[in-house]
């Protein structure tokens, strides 16, 4: 089974000395989350992912959830685990204090989503929905609704879901068939089939409040005539206990690759009861509140699973003993793995990947903060732009990297990283619902090229360059060779962002058949720009921890020698065009 330690000290390096954004510091309710108080938080997820969660990784993959006799069974141990979770009050981290939430900001609980999703992707997954549920129902849901439903999913006590998938409704969700019908009392009758929703039914919590997208009787075909819905597994009474059963039943549950554990459940509605939740056919704005943050998320589980994967790899290749390397000092027998060139090289790609991408996670939740919670409309709007923008990136980079770092570790394995024994397979299997799920990751590419660039307030993608070059506009001999590399690539990003501006006029295909390598090329360069704030910290505060700061700069120099550079060819080939592929015939 895979070891697991969480990395507490390069969490709070970020959070110490990153955390010098003058719009976040600005931010008034958090101005007491001191560098103690987070660090006592971390200390404390540690324990829990390292010793409860962790086992239940196996235990999931080995027991998957099963549906019994009409009751959906999770595997052993998840139910003691989960009743630990939630009396430690993980479930409310993140949450208003006015509905029983700690009130943290991201750039702590963000940190504790990267924990769990080492620890265990499947049992983070009856969490993380309620969490998703608990956004979209405090953004849009009234008073009522909110005072009805929230404390006890603030509590754990009840869980949420997101049930937007259909049979033949996936990424296209105008094509969806639930039907709403509204009644009397200004409640509505949901009828229709659900498929692939995570943690649709299980025996963790109480009641399950589903978040539904249907259509209405009198509403237009297509994206415009979606409205979202509230439906509770069992009924709600107007004093808050639990009533009867509502027209919610679970048909099956999926036999899956990985995350065996969580459960993907197809739901049968049948005249349920519903809510509305926000304006009628405005559903699919109300519904991203929640998808916006939960595709951050999504990228979020790609830094946890590859951090877990990488961890062991390290570990194996200190153990294992196979060939001589170049520089071998051994004279009889071999050396360990670790002193072959290219096995170095390999954990060093996955740590300078895994510790910018923790470095960017991290300026992205500072900027979700600010767009959220700063006093001025305006710094709340540049910043949500700037989140909107880097959604798609993070949650896309983040996940496809997680495919790379842990096919990467199987590789380190070897022949016992195939096989099962060491546990190695299974974070391979679990990392690839990532970049489907929570909308593919071609979807995500279409989105940012297509939709995020430029919006009503201008050119982002330029007024995110701009603050780039802003913030690496630094002195110093032994950081400049660093900045030279980025600004190198963000003229290639500039060019490529002129290219897509133009081709996107009138030749389509060129840029969708590009939005992917876009994509890339846009993550590449805005790790980089996390690396450079890293590396500004490094060479100033060099003395007070050169042993943690001389590893950061050698990680770094991988970074900008061997990961950056990857931005040019995705450049060179992306811009190609596509006549060549369009005009192929397949047999
Ligand atoms: C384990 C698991 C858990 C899930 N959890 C949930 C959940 O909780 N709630 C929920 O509602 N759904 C959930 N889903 C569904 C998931 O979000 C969808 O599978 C995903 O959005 C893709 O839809 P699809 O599978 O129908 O693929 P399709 O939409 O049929 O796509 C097939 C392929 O075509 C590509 N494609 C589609 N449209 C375009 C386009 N316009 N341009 C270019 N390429 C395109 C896609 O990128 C993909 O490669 C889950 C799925 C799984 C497997």
């Amino acid at each position: 089974m895979p070891t697991y330690i969480a990395p507490v000290e390069d969490m709070m390096f970020l959070f110490d000395k990153l955390r010098n954004n003058k719009n976040y510091n600005e931010i008034e309710k958090y101005k007491e989350i001191n560098s103690e108080l987070v660090k006592n938080i971390l200390e404390e997820a540690a324990k829990i992912n390292q010793n409860i969660i962790l086992p239940l990784a196996k235990s999931g993959d080995e027991n998957p959830t099963i549906l019994e006799n009409g009751v959906v069974r999770t595997p052993p141990g998840y139910k003691e685990a989960y009743t630990k979770f939630i009396e430690d009050g993980w479930t409310s981290l993140s949450c208003d204090p006015k509905y029983g939430g700690q009130g943290m900001p991201k750039t702590v609980s963000s940190f504790f989503d990267e924990m769990l999703s080492s620890a265990s992707l499947s049992f983070k997954l009856y969490s993380e929905l309620s969490i998703g549920a608990y956004n979209c129902i405090s953004h849009h849901a009234t008073d009522s609704i909110k005072n009805k439903f929230l404390p006890q999913i603030v509590q754990g006590k009840w869980s949420g879901t997101m049930c937007l998938t259909e049979p033949a409704c996936g990424t296209d969700l105008g094509l969806l068939k639930t039907k709403a019908v509204e009644q009397p009392d200004e409640t509505y009758k949901l009828s229709g089939q659900k498929i692939f929703i995570t943690s649709g039914d299980h025996d963790l919590t109480e009641n399950i409040i589903h978040l539904v997208i249907a259509r209405a009787s009198d509403s237009p075909s297509g994206t415009k005539g979606i409205s979202l819905f509230l439906v509770p597994k069992f009924l709600v009474k107007d004093d808050g206990s639990i009533g009867s059963r509502n027209g919610v039943s679970t048909g099956s549950i999926e036999s899956k690759m990985g995350i065996k554990g969580s459960a993907t459940c197809v739901l049968n509605f049948d005249d349920a009861i519903g809510y509305m939740i926000g304006p009628k056919n405005k559903g699919l704005n109300s519904m991203f509140t929640m998808m916006n943050l939960e595709r951050i998320v999504v990228g979020i589980q790609g830094l946890g699973i590859s951090e877990i994967a990488y961890q062991n790899a390290l570990s194996y290749s200190k153990e294992r003993k196979q060939g001589k390397s170049n520089n071998s000092k051994s004279t009889n027998g071999a050396d360990y793995i670790i002193e072959h060139a290219d096995i170095k090289r390999s954990l060093l790609n996955m740590k300078s990947i895994i510790e910018g991408e923790r470095a960017l996670c991290f300026w992205l939740s500072q900027q979700t903060e600010v767009s959220l919670n700063h006093s001025d409309e305006k710094v709340r709007q540049e910043a949500s732009d700037f989140v909107s923008l880097m959604t798609p990136v993070v949650k896309s980079m983040f996940t496809d990297m997680g495919m790379e770092i842990t096919s990467e570790a199987m590789q380190i394995y070897g022949g016992y990283g195939y096989t099962k024994d060491q546990g190695i397979e299974q974070l391979y299997r679990d990392n690839r619902i990532t970049p489907i799920y929570e909308g593919t990751n071609s979807v995500q590419a279409a989105d940012l090229v297509f939709r995020k660039l430029v919006n009503k307030n201008g050119d982002i993608i330029n007024r995110y360059l701009d603050l780039v070059k802003k913030e690496c506009n630094i002195d110093g001999d032994k950081i400049k060779p660093f900045i030279k590399e980025l600004n190198y690539h963000i003229e290639i990003l500039s060019k490529f962002t002129v290219w897509i501006k133009e081709k996107i006029q009138n030749s389509k295909d060129d840029v969708s058949a590009a939005c992917n390598d876009y994509l890339k090329v846009l993550g590449l360069v805005a790790t980089a720009h996390s690396w450079i704030k890293v590396l500004e910290v490094c060479f100033k505060d060099y003395e007070s921890n050169k042993k943690f700061y001389e590893d950061k700069i050698q990680t770094a120099n991988f970074f900008f020698n061997r990961v950056l550079p990857r931005a040019e060819s995705h450049f060179k080939t992306a811009t190609t065009g596509s006549d060549y592929i369009m005009n192929f015939k397949f047999n």
